[in-house]
Parts: structure tokens; sequence; C-alpha cells
């Protein structure tokens, strides 16, 4: 039988549309395909109708409302998934875009944030202050996605992950409550949200506690694909070694004019004279092609990279976690980087130190917690001719590092890639978490993300 749908959309603009403060965009609507896109656009989806929230009774009634007429949904948070979660075919869209409320408690150093910011949002405000805390490295990535599967930036090592540094959240759950999770109450809940990737509810507020971080002494050093054999193993000592304040990243790229390259990039979150003291081996064992790094505003530092990621481009990236830089990784890395089909693309290193590498795995539901590296391929490109050379390049590189990689990897990065994949994201924390999916979510709403199943032990369920 044929479903119209777009007498199911008006129906969800005449049902839901006049309890909300917000609004319904349906497909008949002329706002409807930019409401739709995402940062990726191999991601091109078509949702029963995207719902615009502004406040966390608009998401109340819109979960209360899908459940009702079991209608799928998706949420948006800043939309930056590769995978492409925040939308589904045929699912109503709950957009938390333009939630961007922040409010900065610079005595008690902490920060109410909504889940419609970006970092860059998020960082400028808390800059006012002299403070910050770890986000990414993108600035117009979305805080709400990248804090609820975990959140590795230029700051964890000195202060740990995004999610580490969460105090509190408000969560909108399935049966249409506004629950507050924190360490004192609904901890188990809590625990989940740090790593369990959106999986219970609806975020409406994250808090986080903020540090003073001003002046940072970073930038990137770049030499010739040639010397990457010496580059990387110098690197990787010397990384490991360091104090928690460095955070760094090691990439491979091609040049505008298509020589490949690897560049270190460091950020220095402690005195700068101490920094340089620090960072006096990295910049002279060799001689880099060139030295950028130099005292500079944090906020210039988180948005440095955003020129390398505009909207519109097609993505797709492979990922893993990667503990040591070997020999055998380098020399896959310098046999697949010169034929890299999109000059856009690049593959990084993204150091895990120092705070969030000692955190107990079990202590929070990101698991993977060590000194090593988010080992990721970002492959973009702007021309879907070019698609199938870019996805097999990306594929053959990813098989051919298997042998260097864990077989674990971070959820933040994962492309729709199985069942199996999605428990390697969850790591040994999966268990715990498919019980508290159950009892929060039994029904499994919440599934247009790296699904955790709940829990089919009638015993679990109970926190
Ligand atoms: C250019 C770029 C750079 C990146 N750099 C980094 C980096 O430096 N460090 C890092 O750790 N990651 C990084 N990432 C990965 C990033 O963490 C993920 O893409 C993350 O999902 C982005 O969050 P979002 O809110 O923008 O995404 P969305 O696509 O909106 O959401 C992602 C998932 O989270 C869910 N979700 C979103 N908001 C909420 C909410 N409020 N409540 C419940 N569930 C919600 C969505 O349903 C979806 O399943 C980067 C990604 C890109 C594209």
């Amino acid at each position: 039988m044929a479903v119209d749908v777009g007498a199911m959309a008006s129906s969800v603009r005449q049902e839901l549309g006049p309890s909300l403060r917000g609004e319904v965009i349906c497909p008949s609507d002329h706002g409807y395909d930019p409401a739709r896109a995402v940062f990726n656009r191999m991601i091109n989806r078509r949702p029963l109708a995207v719902v615009r929230s502004v406040d966390a009774s608009d998401v109340v009634r819109t979960i209360a409302f899908a459940r009702r007429g079991d209608l799928p949904l998706s949420v948006r948070g800043g939309g930056h998934s590769v995978a492409g979660s925040a939308v589904r075919d045929g699912a109503l869209m709950l957009d938390l875009s333009g939630m961007k409320a922040i409010r900065v408690d610079p005595e008690a150093r902490t920060v109410r944030a909504e889940p419609g910011l970006t970092l860059g949002g998020f960082d400028r405000a808390t800059q006012a202050f002299g403070l910050a805390t770890t986000l990414g490295v993108v600035s117009v990535t979305g805080i709400a996605g990248l804090t609820l599967g975990g959140g590795l930036g230029w700051l964890n090592g000195g202060y740990g992950l995004a999610c580490d540094n969460l105090i509190s959240a408000d969560v909108a759950t399935a049966d249409g409550r506004l629950l507050r999770a924190s360490a004192q109450e609904n901890e188990e809940l809590f625990w989940g949200i740090r790593g369990g990737s959106g999986n219970f509810g609806v975020v409406t507020a994250f808090e986080y506690q903020l540090h003073p971080v001003d002046r940072v002494l970073a930038g990137g050093l770049s030499y010739p694909l040639t010397m990457a054999p010496r580059v990387l193993r110098f690197y990787d000592d010397f990384v490991k070694a360091a104090p928690d304040e460095l955070s760094t990243a090691a990439s491979l790229a091609l040049t505008p004019g298509g020589e490949p390259t690897v560049s270190i990039a460091v950020c220095y979150c402690g005195s700068i004279d101490e920094g340089e003291r620090v960072l006096h081996p990295l910049r002279t064992f060799e001689s880099p092609m060139d030295d950028g790094i130099q005292p500079m505003p944090y906020t210039e530092l988180q948005s440095g990279r955003d020129e390398g990621f505009p909207s519109g481009r097609l993505h797709y990236w492979k990922s893993g976690w990667l503990r040591e830089v070997t020999d055998g990784a380098i020399a896959t890395l310098m046999e697949f980087v010169p034929q890299m089909p999109s000059p856009a693309s690049g593959v990084g290193l993204q150091q895990m130190h120092g705070v969030a590498s000692r955190v107990d795995p079990s202590a929070t539901a990101f698991p993977h917690r060590a000194e090593q590296y988010d080992f990721l391929i970002m492959s973009q490109w702007s021309d879907a001719t070019d698609s199938d050379r870019n996805v097999q390049w990306t594929r053959a590189l990813f098989e051919a590092m298997q042998p260097h990689l864990e077989e674990a990897v971070y959820v933040n990065n994962l492309g729709d890639e199985g069942p199996a994949r999605v428990q390697a994201a969850y790591g040994e924390n999966y268990p715990r978490l498919a019980t508290l999916k159950r009892t929060y979510d039994p029904d499994n709403l919440f599934r247009a993300n790296q699904n955790i199943e709940p829990s089919t032990d009638p015993s679990s369920g109970e926190e």
C-alpha cells in the first residue's frame, strides 16, 4: 500500500506544530532541503518532517509525539556525523541546531551550553573569560554529538576528553521525562551519556567544567613524505614522553601542488616559556620545510583547520586506534599517501595523551583509554563522479593498515559499518550500556545512531 508522505507530514504539522514554540518543516516547504542537509554531501536522505526545536519542552513534546505515532526519530545536533545519523529517510528529524544558548559562570569555572552550539560558538563564549574545555579541532563541529561520543581535542592531554569535563546534563528520555544526570543524580545515566553516543535520550543542556586557557603555544611543522620514517618515529617517542600540557596530531596529505607531506601539529596549554623549552627537541631534530609554531589565542588554534573542511563536500572516513607508529605502519602510509585520489583528503593521527589516557576505561562509557592515536583516513572530494575511486582508495588503505590497528574504533568516526564495528566502538562497556539501554529506552526509540541494542536479559534493566 502506497504511503502518502505529504499527508503524513501535514498531519505532523497539524498535530504537533501548535504545541511547539519551534517549527515543523515539511517536504513541500521551501526550507526543507537546507533543513535536511548535513555536513557530508554523500548523505541525501528525506525525513518525514523536520522539527526545529527551540527549547526542552519542544524536545519532550516531539519525543512523545514520535512514540505515540510509532514514528522513527533522528536527532540532529551540529549535523557533522560523517555517517549522517542525524537524518533518516522517512523519520521525524528533531533538529536542535537552533538551541544555542550558553551561560558561563566565571567564578565557578563552569558553563551551561545548549546542544545546537558548534565548537566555535562555545569557545568564543568561554574565551571571553579566559576559560576553555576540551572539544574537537574543527570549529564548525557540533558540541553535542562530539561530547556524547567522547570528544578528543587540543586540550585532552591536560584536561581529558570533552565527556570527562561534563558535570551534568539535562536528558529528555523516551518515556517523556526530563532528567538531570550527574555524579549525584541518575548516576548510571550520567555514566552512559559520556561515550554512549545519544542512545539514552536527547540532551537539552550540557554543563561542563572549564579551565584557565589563554594564549597557547601551537601550530605545525611539515616535512616531505620521504622523511616520514625518521619524523614519525621521533614524533612517536617524543610525544609519549611529553608532559600532559602537550597535545599533538600528525597528518599525511598532499600540498596543493600534489607533493606528499607529513606534518606534526601541537598545542601546549601551559606557560609559553615552558612550552618553548618542551618543544625545542621536536622543532630541531630535523629541519622542517615549515615551522609555524607560535603563541596564539586559543580561538585562533580552534578555527585554524576550518578551511580544510568546508561544507558541501562528499566524505568517506575510516578509522581505528593505533598504539604505536611502527616501521610497518609508516611503510604502508608511504605507499598509499602519494596515490591519494583527492588533494583535499588527509590521514590523521590524533593523539590521546595524558589525563584523557589515564582515566579508568570503566569510569565513563567511553572505553578506549591508553596512550594512542585516533588513526583516521579522511577522504573528501567535491565531484560525485569521483566517489568510487575515493571510496576504493580509502578502503584499500584501511585494509592495508589492519595489522597495525587495534580492533577498537572511536564511535564518532564510525560509518555504517555493521554491528561488530559498533561493538568494537563501545568495547568492554557494551554489556553495561545494553543494560542501561533497557532501562531508559527499552523500545529503542533512539536508534538513529551507533546503536546499542537493549539487553534482552530480564534480570538487567534495573538501576
Ligand atoms: C570536520 C570534522 C572534524 C571533526 N573533528 C573531531 C575532533 O577533533 N575530535 C572529535 O572527537 N571528533 C571530531 N569529529 C567527529 C565528531 O565528534 C562527530 O562527527 C560528532 O558526531 C559531531 O557531532 P554533531 O552534533 O555535529 O553531529 P550530529 O550528526 O548532529 O550527531 C551525531 C550523533 O549524535 C546524536 N546527537 C546529536 N545531538 C544529540 C543530543 N543533543 N542528544 C542526543 N543525541 C544527540 C545524533 O543523533 C547522532 O547520532 C569531527 C567531525 C568532522 C566532520
